[in-house]
C-alpha cells in the first residue's frame, strides 16, 4: 500500500513551483527487490534494518535536492526536481542501480537487493500526484516484467491502461465484438471450424488488443462478465454454423473463472440454450495460465470433458508445461504456438521440434492445430508431418463473425 499523504504532498509542492517556473520534474518509484527474502529468511527486524539501510542507500545516491519516502515494504518513491530530459533521468536511475550493486552492506546478511525502477515525468505523463504516481508504478510494472533495470512511463506501450468501469460498461453494452478466425483441416484442405476472438475498440484508446484487456479482466470479477459475454455472443453466431455444416468452434476460457460455483452448468446451459452439441466445442486454455492452479483447473476441466467438449492447451511451446503436466491434463488437443510455427520455414531446428510435438501429441491421442501459419511453405511443411489443423492469417485473418458466416454460408451456397 502507497503509503500516500507525505508522497503526494511533495508531489504537489513540485507541481506547484513548477506552474509558476514552468519546470519538470520527475516521480520514481523503485522496488528494492530481495527485501521481502530478507524478512522471511532471517526475521521482520532484519529486514525493517534492511529496509532502512536501503532508504539511505537511495538517499546518498541523489542529489540533496530529491525526496525519498518509503513507500510500502520493499517499495520507495522519489521526487526528483528539475529533470529536463530522459538522459537525466536514466543517469539517475543508472546511479541507483549501481549503488544496489555494490556488495549490500546493509544488513547483517549476505543477501543480495536489486533496484528495479519505473518513472513518470510531470507535466507529459500526468498532471496529478495520483496519476504520476499510477503511472510510475506501472512503468515499474513494466520494468519487472522485461527484467530491466528502469523504465520511463510510455503512453503507447503494450502497457495499455484500461479503466475498469468502462471496460465494464463496453461488455454490459456489448460493445465488444466478436471475430472469427477460420481453421483448417491440414489434411483434406478445407475449413473444419473456427476460433471465436474477442475485440474491443474503445473511444478513448482505440483498438484494444485482447491481449491487453484479458489479462486485464482476469485481475478483477471482470473476466467472469467476459466470459459470459464471449460463450453467448460466440454462440449465437456459431451455433447456427455447426448445425447447418457441422463446424466445430473454439472458445478461449481464463482458468480464472474455474473457482466460480456453477461454471460447468453455465457453461452446458448455454450450449443446451444454442443447441449446441458439446463434441462441437473446444476449449482453449492458454498453458501458461494454467500454472496457477493447476488442480482445480483439472477438476473443472475433466468435467467439461466427460460431457464431451474438447479441450485445447493454447500456446503450446511458450510455457512451462511439463511431460508430468501434460499427463495429468484433461487435453484433448494441443494449439503449437505461433512463434514455433512462424520460424520453422527458416528454421531446422525448430522445424524438427515442431515435427516431435506432432508425434509425441498423436502418441498420446492429440490432436495437433498450428496456429500462426502466415505462408504456403509452412502450411506444406505441416501437412507433410502429418499435423491435423491450421489457423493463420495465410489460411484466413480473423474477421467479424457475422461477415465470416455471411461469406460462409455464401461459399456453400454456390456449387
Ligand atoms: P490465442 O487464443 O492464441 O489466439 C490467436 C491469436 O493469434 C489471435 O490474437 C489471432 O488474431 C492471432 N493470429 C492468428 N493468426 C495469426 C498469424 O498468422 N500471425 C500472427 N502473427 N498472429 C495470428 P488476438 O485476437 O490478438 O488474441 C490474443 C489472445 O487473447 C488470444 O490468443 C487469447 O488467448 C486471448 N483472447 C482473445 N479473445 C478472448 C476471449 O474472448 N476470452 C479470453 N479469455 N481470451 C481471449
Ligand atoms: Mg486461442
Ligand atoms: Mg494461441
Amino acid at each position: 500500500m502507497l503509503n500516500r499523504q507525505p508522497i503526494f504532498a511533495a508531489i504537489r509542492q513540485q507541481i506547484a513551483s513548477c506552474a509558476d517556473a514552468g519546470g519538470r520534474f520527475a516521480v520514481m518509484m523503485l522496488r528494492a527487490r530481495g527485501l521481502h527474502e530478507i524478512s522471511l529468511r532471517f526475521g521482520y527486524e532484519q529486514g525493517e534494518q534492511a529496509g532502512e539501510k536501503a532508504h539511505e542507500l537511495i538517499a546518498k545516491s541523489l542529489r540533496p535536492i530529491d525526496r525519498v519516502f518509503r513507500a510500502g515494504d520493499d517499495s520507495y518513491v522519489m521526487v526528483l526536481p528539475d529533470m529536463l530530459s530522459r538522459n537525466h533521468v536514466l543517469l539517475a536511475s543508472a546511479r541507483l542501480a549501481q549503488a544496489f550493486e555494490q556488495p549490500w552492506a546493509g544488513a547483517d546478511s549476505p543477501w543480495q537487493l536489486r533496484a528495479v525502477m519505473g518513472v513518470a515525468l510531470y507535466p507529459e505523463h500526468g498532471l496529478d500526484a495520483d496519476l504520476l504516481c499510477r503511472r510510475a508504478g506501472m512503468a515499474l510494472d513494466e520494468a519487472q516484467h522485461r527484467r530491466e533495470p528502469c523504465v520511463v512511463y510510455q503512453p503507447h506501450d503494450t502497457q495499455v491502461e484500461i479503466f475498469y468501469e468502462e471496460l465494464r460498461e463496453a461488455i454490459e453494452a456489448n460493445r465488444l465484438q466478436v471475430f472469427f478466425q477460420p481453421v483448417h483441416d491440414l489434411q483434406v484442405d478445407r475449413i473444419a471450424g473456427i476460433e471465436s476472438l474477442a475485440r474491443w475498440t474503445s473511444p478513448r484508446h482505440g483498438d484494444v488488443s485482447p491481449a491487453s484487456f484479458v489479462p486485464f479482466s482476469e485481475q478483477s470479477d471482470l473476466i467472469s462478465v467476459l466470459t459470459r459475454w464471449s460463450i453467448n455472443a460466440t454462440l449465437r453466431h456459431a451455433a447456427p454454423l455447426c448445425e447447418a455444416h457441422g463446424l466445430s468452434f473454439a472458445i478461449n476460457l481464463s482458468p480464472q473463472v474455474f473457482s466460480r460455483p456453477g461454471v460447468v452448468e453455465q457453461f452446458m446451459g448455454a450450449l443446451d440454450i444454442w443447441g449446441v452439441a458439446p463434441t462441437a466445442v473446444i476449449a482453449e486454455i492458454t498453458e501458461t495460465a494454467l500454472a496457477n492452479d493447476l488442480e482445480l483447473s483439472v477438476q473443472v476441466l475433466r468435467r467439461l470433458r466427460d460431457l464431451g467438449v474438447r479441450i485445447a492447451i493454447d500456446d503450446f511451446g511458450t510455457g512451462y508445461a511439463s511431460i508430468a503436466y501434460l499427463r495429468r491434463f484433461p487435453a484433448t488437443e494441443l494449439k503449437i504456438d505461433q512463434s514455433l510455427v512462424g520460424t520453422m520455414r527458416d528454421d531446422p531446428h525448430t522445424s524438427r521440434l515442431v515435427s516431435a510435438i506432432i508425434n509425441m501429441a498423436h502418441h498420446m491421442d492429440l490432436t495437433t492445430i498450428a496456429e500462426g501459419i502466415e505462408d504456403q511453405a509452412t502450411q506444406d511443411l505441416l501437412t507433410g508431418m502429418g499435423c491435423d489443423f491450421g489457423q493463420g492469417y495465410h489460411l484466413g485473418r480473423p474477421e467479424p463473425a457475422a461477415d465470416f458466416v455471411s461469406r460462409f454460408n455464401a461459399s456453400m451456397a454456390t456449387p
